[in-house]
């Protein structure tokens, strides 16, 4: 069970965007390049604010910065942010994986050079597809050259994550075997893809309501899941998470310990985090009253059932699955037991597995993984 001897994370939410992606639901703005400088200032009180959690947490061993577009603000900010950091915590502060969320269109060599001085070790870069007339159906505004220029430059800067997304708008499978060997011909370390997700109120899922836009249906984006997962397979990547895929020793350490529970602290507007495994604190998601008051914090105290639920939403996803006697120690004999009544029809149906000797309850297959979320509904009854 994680502890406060396990260490901690640091999550930084980064607001702001270039430009906005039809199909995003992430909280950021656009066009405040004028307020970077201080939003810096602000994230700085607040890790200020936080010192002594994360002292008592200690040490910090991953840091995640996301958003928005982390890559989009002044380099110096980052190497600034970091260095403030270093020295409040002192050897508190240890992380072995930094990484940074970046955009194609943003990497260049003299940012690359002040991310290395901030300590960034691991890139994880949206690129989504690498098809033109993909990219522009989701409003993306890189090109697939800026997306190879990138990547050769960020593989040898640190580890390289790519995303790519199943289910856009104009994509086939054949279309998606393109993006997917497109990507591993830049040799990431690491794949996240996602099946895209049509949020309500966003640009994106108006377009579709409204019959100007369509896409693959349920099937088709069955199809590109189940190549993904064999053509990764084939390539030496362990799929230890639904969306996730890794080389040998390079899986995603801030996601992970997030996934097993571990606590984490989240810096900026809009930024969540767990200060034990019981509190949740959201950070309002106001850009100008971050600036300007600091963060409004909303706590919010899980009840048994709640985290129970977060348990089998966020274990049942990795490739461990979910282990029987832990789940047991934090919720209870009864608990369990509905927990693996519950789970009986979905071990009948070949979609879970239960794996008695290690005492684990985990999916199957790529195909349970695409039934992943009406598994867990019936799981959670
Ligand atoms: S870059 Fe990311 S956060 Fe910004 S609008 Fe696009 S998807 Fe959303």
């Amino acid at each position: 069970m994680p502890n406060s001897a396990e260490g901690c994370g640091i999550y930084i939410h980064i607001p702001f965007c270039h430009s906005r992606c039809l199909y995003c639901a992430f909280y950021s703005s656009v066009g405040k390049s004028g307020l970077h400088s201080d939003y810096f200032e602000a994230l700085k009180r607040e890790a200020f604010e936080r010192r002594e959690w994360l002292l008592s947490h200690a040490p910090v061993r991953t840091v995640y910065w996301g958003g928005g577009t982390p890559s989009l603000p002044d380099a110096r900010l980052i190497v600034d942010f970091m260095e403030t950091l270093r020295q409040s915590l002192g050897d508190a502060f240890r992380p072995e994986e930094i990484t940074l969320e970046v955009n194609p269109e943003d990497v260049d060599a003299q940012k690359l050079e002040l991310w290395t001085k901030a300590g960034i070790n691991r890139y994880s870069m949206g690129v989504q597809t690498l098809v033109p007339a993909e990219l522009k159906s989701i409003g993306r505004r890189h090109t697939v050259e800026q997306v190879k220029e990138a990547a050769k430059l960020l593989r040898n800067a640190g580890d390289l994550s790519l995303d790519l997304i199943c289910g856009l708008p104009h994509q086939t499978l054949d279309s998606f075997a393109y993006s997917l060997e497109g990507v591993l011909e830049m040799n990431p370390h690491h794949l996240s893809v996602y099946l895209l997700e049509l949020e309500a109120d966003t640009a994106l899922t108006r377009l579709i309501k409204g019959g100007r836009l369509s896409v693959p249906d349920e099937e088709a984006v069955e199809q590109m899941y189940m190549l993904l997962c064999q053509r990764l397979k084939d390539a030496g990547f362990t799929h230890y998470e639904i969306s996730n895929f890794a080389l040998p020793g390079h899986h995603s350490r801030h996601n992970s310990a997030y996934w097993s529970g571990r606590p984490y602290v989240g810096l900026g507007a809009g930024a969540a985090g767990y200060l034990n495994s019981k509190l949740r604190c959201v950070n309002k998601p106001d850009l100008n009253s971050y600036i300007s008051q600091g963060p409004t914090h909303e706590l919010e105290h899980l009840t048994d059932t709640e985290l129970s639920e977060e348990y089998i939403l966020t274990r049942l996803r990795t490739c461990q699955g979910i282990c029987l006697a832990d789940y047991e120690r934090r919720f209870g004999a009864d608990m369990l037991r509905r927990l693996c009544a519950n789970a009986k029809q979905h071990i009948n149906a070949g979609n879970l597995v239960l794996d008695r000797e290690k005492g684990f309850l985990r999916l199957s297959s790529p195909k349970a993984c695409m039934l992943s979320d009406a598994i867990m509904v019936d799981l959670m009854l």
